[in-house]
């Protein structure tokens, strides 16, 4: 089923300030939230939905990645959709004790499902491609280390938080009594501390892996974008959801070709007879090479268009084209022979300059 737009989803126009992204989304887990809908499948996963969508826009880092590359952006292999658990454990902001979300619900918070786990860090890494491999999009293997929690390590239920992570604080202030809740400071939120664990495990009992997994890259993307796949970064610590990978593309120059937006560019230099007398030339293109017809008369600085042999749109909008800038080469070395061939040709009125302006009449009639 193809996914509804992050900004259709929350109700709010493209350019949304965080804030109204923020309210729009309270709104919506309001309306939606299973303590008010129990057992009711729809409202569940229009709340997941919302709470997905949150997440995008909320991160600026991940809002800017939806914005370039829509949903393709948020996560290929291995990126799942939301549950509740991390919902209620990635919100805190949202769903805390002292907000309205936690009155509203009557100081529960609207948490559930235990402890709120801290994620595991991100990781990163570059792939480089070539400009075929951005213009068809591909399919990469990539190997990298990463922590996950190791086998054999054994919990206990913090006793200092009772397992749920979070401390309760009763505090006097002149409006009276007031209740707030802070991280556990003795398993730093993880509701839980470590037992036993094998030797090569860290404090947190994570060890590192190599990790291999293959990344789905959509045609288009170009140097600097950044691609995030869900879940497969390093795991939290005490069962925490996993970070992101954030896979960051890299161009390998093409000898021939250049890339400008959508556009590939390429320079054709012509010899002085074949744009003088027209030719039928090979140009590359990043589908190999294509047979282009060249006018006679072709002047230096023409432009000559294969449509839709640039890059994809990551958005949706077209296909770039091939742009082949013409030069002409000019000898610069001549034997006695094409001297005087060349100087029988000087005095001819063909050969004269004043008869570019006829030709660039006829250039601009190309153009429009
Ligand atoms: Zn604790």
């Amino acid at each position: 089923m193809a996914k509804r737009d992050y900004y259709d989803i929350l109700g709010v126009s493209r350019n949304a300030s965080a804030d109204e992204i923020k309210k729009a989304y309270r709104q919506l887990a309001i309306k939606y939230h299973p303590d008010k809908n129990p057992d009711d499948k729809d409202a569940e996963e229009k709340f997941k939905e919302a709470a997905e969508a949150y997440d995008a826009l909320s991160n600026p880092e991940k809002k800017q990645r939806y914005d370039q590359f829509g949903h393709a952006g948020m996560g290929g292999a291995g990126g799942g959709g939301f549950n509740m658990d991390d919902i209620f454990s990635q919100f805190g902001d949202i769903f805390g004790d002292n907000d309205f979300f936690g009155s509203f619900f009557g100081g529960q918070g609207g948490r559930r499902g235990g402890p709120r786990r801290q994620p595991g860090s991100n990781i990163r890494i570059r792939i480089k491609l070539t400009l075929a491999e951005m213009r068809h999009g591909v399919e990469k293997k990539v190997k990298y280390r990463r922590m996950v929690e190791a086998e054999g390590v054994q919990y206990s239920d913090c006793k200092n938080c009772g397992g749920t992570g979070s401390v309760r604080k009763i505090t006097n202030t002149f409006l009276g009594q007031m209740a707030t809740t802070a991280p556990c400071q003795v398993c730093q939120g993880m509701g839980r501390t470590i037992t036993s664990k094998p030797r090569e495990a860290n404090e947190q009992g994570l060890v590192g892996q190599e990790f291999e997994t293959t990344i789905k890259i959509p045609g288009g993307v170009a140097e600097g974008m950044q691609l995030s796949v869900n879940g497969q970064g390093n795991s939290g610590p005490g069962g925490g959801p996993a970070g992101d990978l954030i896979v960051l593309i890299e161009q390998i120059e093409h000898e021939e070709l250049q890339r400008d937006g959508n556009h590939v560019i390429y320079t054709l230099w012509l010899s002085f007879p074949e744009a003088a007398l027209g030719a039928s030339v090979e140009v590359p293109t990043l589908d190999g090479a294509a047979k282009i017809k060249i006018d006679s008369g072709t002047q230096p600085g023409k432009v000559l268009r294969l449509k839709g042999k640039g890059f994809p749109d990551l958005n949706g909008y077209g296909t770039g084209d091939q742009l082949i800038h013409v030069q002409v080469y000019v000898p610069t070395k001549l034997n006695s022979e094409e001297k005087d061939q060349l100087l029988k040709l000087q005095d001819s009125k063909n050969f004269k300059p004043e008869e570019k302006d006829k030709s660039f009449f006829d250039r601009m009639k190309d153009m429009f």
